[in-house]
């Protein structure tokens, strides 16, 4: 399937699916800002918890946090936000249209009489590069002056460094140690696209570790490990994840080292998530532009620092695609073609279909007392209308990993079928026993 192809589709499964609309569809939409619908909000919900627990519940070093997304101004002087969270743009005089002063589009140097315009295809119409902060502004109480302009946060990140202290010290934890935090971030992108890939409004799941000077490279180490072996858990081909080390000058003003898990979209390997050590430039800056002590004691050495910090930085919305993207197949069965979405069971939206085979003798009472039954434990759906092969097919595109039927044979010995997705085979079950085997293969390993 040519890549483009690929993304056209998973496009168009998503809206019929409801995994994913288009913001303000009805007005014409507004661009690069997506709503999820029924099915996408329980897949970028799973998304989350599996981060949530693998960051939080599963460790002792680590705290949540859910910092507000409006913060005071000068934390995003302190942050280099303000001066520095910015990308080169220029504009074509005859068309209007804006771009990134490196779009690949663009031929020739912009600024000069040679450049073109990507989009009208004048020449020499494209102005000098300017600066164009990605940081999304409005104003906070009755009057819109200068005084009172605010921020949308860009990351998160910036609401762990401020409230570090208030969580060392209600939570009585030492260095090193952790928070972890998921939560919008907003950045006005000049080229926003591929579907969800970049919007301008997204959830991040960002995790700051922080540690004694010296110790900082081991724990990065550590924390690149414990990263990628997440996104294998998540069922992601191996294959098509990847490090990218960013060199000297694609550092980051504040990263000492930083690395990129990268997943082999059809355009091109990307960023899902990056892992940076950023030595003490926030807790530093913070100090400085606060006016507030932001040094650790640390009594066991019975000295004083500012922590260094290691983050880990994915995008929620990020990995909902890449598993979309990784989990899609098309197969030609009995002639017909099955869109599958392979996703690993503990991140399918909906756990199990319960289906009456027809909709007499009994059944929609068993299967429905079943439905009941099953919803306590798993998101489960129930349809009892068309043939049974499409009901199938319509589960196989939502990505549901088993499909329980109620026959005739379930009226006479209390059995069921259960249908796998990927291999389309049935096993008869005790009608008894659904629960219990659903539970089994819904066991988080990892
Ligand atoms: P990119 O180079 O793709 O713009 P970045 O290096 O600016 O990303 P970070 O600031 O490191 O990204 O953000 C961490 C994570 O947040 C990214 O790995 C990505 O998963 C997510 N993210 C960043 N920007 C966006 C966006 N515009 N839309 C969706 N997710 C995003």
């Amino acid at each position: 399937m040519a890549d483009t192809a690929l993304m056209d589709k998973l496009v168009s499964l998503c809206k019929r699916r409801g995994f994913v609309f288009q913001s303000s569809e009805i007005y014409g939409g507004l661009g690069s800002v997506w709503d999820y619908g029924p099915l996408g909000v329980e897949l970028k919900k799973n998304v989350k918890d599996r981060w949530w627990y693998a960051m939080v519940h599963a460790r002792d070093d680590i705290e949540g946090l859910d910092a507000a997304i409006l913060m005071h101004p000068k934390v995003w002087e302190a942050s280099g936000h303000v001066a520095g969270f910015t990308d080169p743009l220029v504009d074509c005089r005859q068309c209007k249209n804006r771009f990134r002063a490196d779009d690949p589009r663009i031929k020739g140097t912009p600024g000069q009489s040679d450049a073109q315009c990507p989009v009208c295809g004048t020449r020499g119409s494209l102005t000098e590069p300017r600066l164009f902060n990605l940081m999304f502004k409005t104003f906070m109480g009755p009057v819109e002056d200068s005084a009172a302009v605010v921020y949308l946060r860009p990351e998160t990140a910036q609401g762990i460094y401020v409230n570090y202290l208030n969580v060392l010290q209600s939570s009585r934890q030492r260095i090193p140690f952790g928070i972890a935090q998921i939560g919008k971030a907003f950045r006005n992108e000049i080229t926003p696209g591929n579907f969800v890939f970049r919007t301008r409004e997204f959830e991040q799941m960002e995790m700051q570790f922080f540690v004694r000077p010296g110790t900082d490279a081991e724990w990065f180490e550590r924390w690149r490990e414990w990263r990628m072996n997440w996104h294998h858990a998540l069922g992601l081909s191996p294959a098509k994840l990847q490090w990218h080390q960013h060199a000297g000058s694609e550092l980051a003003h504040y990263a000492k080292a930083a690395f990129d898990i990268q997943y082999q979209f059809p355009f091109g390997w990307q960023e899902i998530e990056g892992i940076h050590n950023r030595g003490d430039f926030d807790l530093s800056r913070h100090q400085e532009y606060s006016g507030k002590k932001l040094e650790y004691f640390d009594q066991a050495r019975n000295e004083r620092y500012i922590p260094y910090i290691v983050e880990t930085s994915a995008g929620a919305d990020r990995v909902a695609l890449t598993l979309l993207v990784d989990g899609y197949r098309e197969e030609e069965v009995e002639g017909e073609t099955r869109v599958v979405l392979g996703l690993h069971p503990n991140m399918a939206p909906i756990k199990a279909g319960v289906f009456p085979l027809v909709k007499k003798d009994g059944m929609p009472e068993i299967a429905t007392t079943l439905y009941h039954d099953l919803r306590k434990q798993f998101t489960c759906f129930y349809d009892d209308s068309g043939a049974i092969g499409r009901r199938y097919r319509r589960m196989d595109e939502a990505g549901t990993p088993f499909g329980v039927t109620i026959d005739g044979e379930t009226i006479s010995n209390q059995t069921v079928t259960v249908r796998n997705r990927d291999s389309m085979q049935q096993e008869r079950l005790a009608l008894s026993r659904v629960a219990e085997y659903l539970g089994d293969k819904l066991t988080l390993t990892s």
